[in-house]
């Protein structure tokens, strides 16, 4: 099944700003234009929004949201989060507030790093029928090494988890209101927006662009922050990292077995000083236990870890019934 979409798309473009006045008269600028050339192609309905939601900023960033709303109120709109609360909690509140006023949002960061331009072509595949539409750095020449080498280390990192998350892509994405609805279903509180959105399906497509340089400002996310996030996208998606002790724990449990009959053989032929074979016997034996037992606690912690976040069991994307059809 691949429909099109036709008629008027409403877009809300949703950008998260933490202590972004050196970037947002450009922002703002660039947005509009952008906004009002696909308005002029007919690409998107002129009901389409910016929208800024302020992330507690200290600075002046929420006056300048205020004066671009009150000069037209018809095309930025502005959410103040009462305090800061990180980037992924921003971003889901503007895309959760938006998602009954458009058919689809574009979540894009406030220093415009990543090419608008592209929008376009999102807008397009959106049209011909993909509910996501993901923006994917096909180079990242413009950051600093660090920021390369721990991205690439954290990606790699992750597919070995088993998490699924798309390589190279960040939180600049078009979402349709079937996607935006489905992501209001979960309900968890550690958020990793890029390990959720590929969980809910649908069709899906990428657009790519080469990543340029914050043109003002400084990076809102310092090593501290990047750590803790990438630290969040482990722990909220994967209970390797438990599975792990649980493989050590029957890894040393089982070579203390073996220890402990080689003691006590030892101990049977006379070869051992006094007191040797009981304490290797529970040395071993005890550790091995440890490890096994907190294995085993960790795999029901896991268990209830993952019930706790009540996550969906399934998206519908589409029905075929009479009594559904009645109802529309
Ligand atoms: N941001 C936010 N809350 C925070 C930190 C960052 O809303 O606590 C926003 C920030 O204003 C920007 C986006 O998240 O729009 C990405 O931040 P930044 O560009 O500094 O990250 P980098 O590109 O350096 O990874
Ligand atoms: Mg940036």
């Amino acid at each position: 099944m691949n429909k099109g979409r036709q008629g008027d798309i409403t877009l809300a473009i949703i950008i998260p700003c933490y202590n972004e006045e050196a970037v947002l008269p450009e922002t703002a600028k660039r947005l509009q234009n952008k906004i009002n050339a696909l308005i002029a192609k007919s690409l998107i309905s002129d009901k389409s929004k910016i929208v800024f939601v302020d992330d507690g900023s200290q600075d002046a960033s929420w006056k300048l949201i205020t004066n671009y709303h009150t000069e037209n109120p018809h095309l930025f709109s502005g959410i103040k989060l009462s305090k800061n609360r990180g980037h992924q909690n921003a971003l889901l509140c503007g895309l959760l507030t938006m998602k009954d006023f458009c058919d689809a949002a574009v979540s894009i960061d406030a220093d415009l790093q990543d090419d608008i331009e592209i929008i376009d072509k999102m807008i397009s595949q959106y049209k011909s029928g993909s509910e996501i539409v993901y923006g994917v750095r096909s180079e990242r020449k413009k950051d600093t090494v660090f920021k390369r080498i721990s991205a690439q280390c954290f990606y790699s990192f992750m597919k070995m988890l088993g998490v699924d998350i798309i390589y190279n892509h960040a939180d600049y994405r078009l979402m349709g209101k079937n996607s935006l609805n489905a992501l209001s279903q979960y309900r968890e509180v550690n958020l990793f927006l890029r390990g959720i959105i590929p969980m809910l399906g649908y069709k899906t497509s990428f657009v790519y662009y080469a990543r340029a340089e914050r043109f003002a400002g400084e990076s809102k996310y310092p090593l501290r922050k990047m750590l803790k996030f990438a630290f969040e996208g482990i722990t909220s998606f994967s209970i390797k990292p438990i599975r792990c002790i649980t493989t050590l724990g029957i890894i040393i449990f089982t070579v203390s077995l073996v220890m402990i009959a080689y003691s006590l053989i030892q101990y049977f032929g006379g070869r051992t000083v006094l007191g040797w074979s009981s304490m290797i016997c529970s040395l071993w034996g005890i550790g091995g236990l440890i490890l096994l037992g907190l294995g085993i606690t960790g795999e029901y912690i896991g268990k209830i870890y993952l019930e706790t976040k009540k996550r969906p069991r399934f998206t519908i994307e589409e029905m075929l019934c009479e009594a559904a059809d009645a109802g529309h």
